[in-house]
C-alpha cells in the first residue's frame, strides 16, 4: 500500500505532518504538497509556466516535495510519474478549517483529491471544523480519525472512483459522539466587497466579510458538525443535474434559428439516465 500525502496549506503545515505521521501505519507514504499555502485556490491545472519540485524536511526530520504547484497540481504531478512507484491512495489535509456544503469547489484541499479520482485513484480529503476564535485545533483529534478512516477504507473496498469529504469537530477525541455518513449541506456565505484606494487614487478590491456560516440540517455535512460526529461525504466529480436533464428536454428548442436538435430515441434517452452504478 503506497500512500500520497498533499494538502493545500504548504509544505510547513501542522496537518500534513500530523496526516502523514498517521498513514505510516497503514502503508508506505510520500509526501509531496504545495511550497506555499493554497486555500480557497480551488481546482487548478497549471500549463502556461513550468512546474519544479524541491526536496523539503517535514518537521519530524522526514523526507517530503515542495512543488510551486496548485494542491491538484501536486497530484498529477505525483500521479503522472514524479514518484516512480504505483499509488494506493491519495490523502489530503489536514486541513484547519471544514470544507462542507459549497467549499468543496474552492477548497484546495477537496480538490486535490478530486484530481486524484480523475486520475483512477481513490482519495481522501480531511479537514478539522477549527472556528477562528478559538485559539485550540485538535490535531491530534483529526490524525486519529484520519488513520481510522484510511484503515476502514482500506479494508473494506478501495474502488477507483472513491472520493470522501472528512470533516472533523475540533474537540478532544473524548467528545466525538461517533461518525455519520452524510450528504453535501448548505454553506452560507457573508461575503461583502471591500473598496479601497491605492497610493495612485486607483480603486482595488478585496472579498472580504465575515466568515461564512451553514444550516446544521440532519444528515448533512454541517448537521453531523453541530452533533459532534464526524462527517463522511461520498463525492462524484460528475456534476450533472440528473432531474435538470428530463426538464430541459420537454422545453421547445426548436423556435430557434439553431440547426434542429437531433430527436432522441427512447433507447438512447434510457442511457442518458443517471447510471444506477460505475
Ligand atoms: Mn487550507
Amino acid at each position: 500500500m503506497h500512500i500520497l500525502v498533499t494538502n493545500d496549506d504548504g509544505v510547513t503545515a501542522h496537518g500534513l505532518l500530523v496526516l502523514a505521521q498517521a498513514m505510516r501505519g497503514l502503508g508506505d507514504v510520500t509526501v509531496l504538497a504545495p511550497d506555499r499555502n493554497w486555500s480557497g485556490g480551488g481546482h487548478v491545472k497549471t500549463v502556461h509556466r513550468p512546474l519544479r519540485v524541491e526536496e523539503a524536511r517535514l518537521e519530524d526530520g522526514s523526507m517530503a516535495y515542495a512543488a510551486d504547484g496548485a494542491p491538484s497540481d501536486c497530484v498529477a504531478l505525483a500521479l503522472l510519474g514524479f514518484i516512480p512507484e504505483k499509488i494506493d491512495l491519495v490523502v489530503s489535509g489536514i486541513n484547519p478549517y471544514s470544507n462542507m456544503g459549497h467549499d468543496v469547489t474552492y477548497s484546495g484541499t477537496v480538490t486535490a483529491a478530486m484530481e486524484a479520482v480523475i486520475f483512477g485513484v481513490p482519495a481522501i480529503a480531511f479537514s478539522l471544523a477549527g472556528d477562528e476564535n478559538q485559539a485550540r485545533f485538535y490535531y491530534s483529534t483529526a490524525a486519529e480519525v484520519a488513520e481510522q478512516v484510511a484503515r476502514t477504507a482500506m479494508q473494506n473496498k478501495l474502488e477507483a472512483n472513491m472520493l470522501l469529504n472528512v470533516n472533523i469537530p475540533n474537540k478532544p477525541s473524548g467528545e466525538i459522539r461517533g461518525i455519520q455518513i452524510t450528504r453535501q449541506g448548505m454553506r452560507i456565505y457573508h461575503s461583502a466587497l471591500d473598496q479601497r484606494q491605492d497610493p495612485r487614487g486607483k480603486a482595488y478590491y478585496w472579498i472580504a466579510g465575515s466568515v461564512p456560516s451553514g444550516v446544521p440540517d440532519f444528515g448533512t455535512d454541517f448537521g453531523a458538525i453541530a452533533e459532534n460526529s464526524v462527517s463522511i461525504t461520498p463525492l462524484k466529480v460528475d456534476l450533472t443535474d440528473f432531474g435538470r436533464t428530463m426538464q430541459l428536454r420537454r422545453w421547445n428548442w426548436e423556435s430557434h434559428s439553431l440547426p434542429k436538435p437531433t430527436m432522441t430515441s427512447g433507447a438512447r434517452l434510457a442511457q442518458l439516465q443517471q447510471p444506477t452504478a460505475s
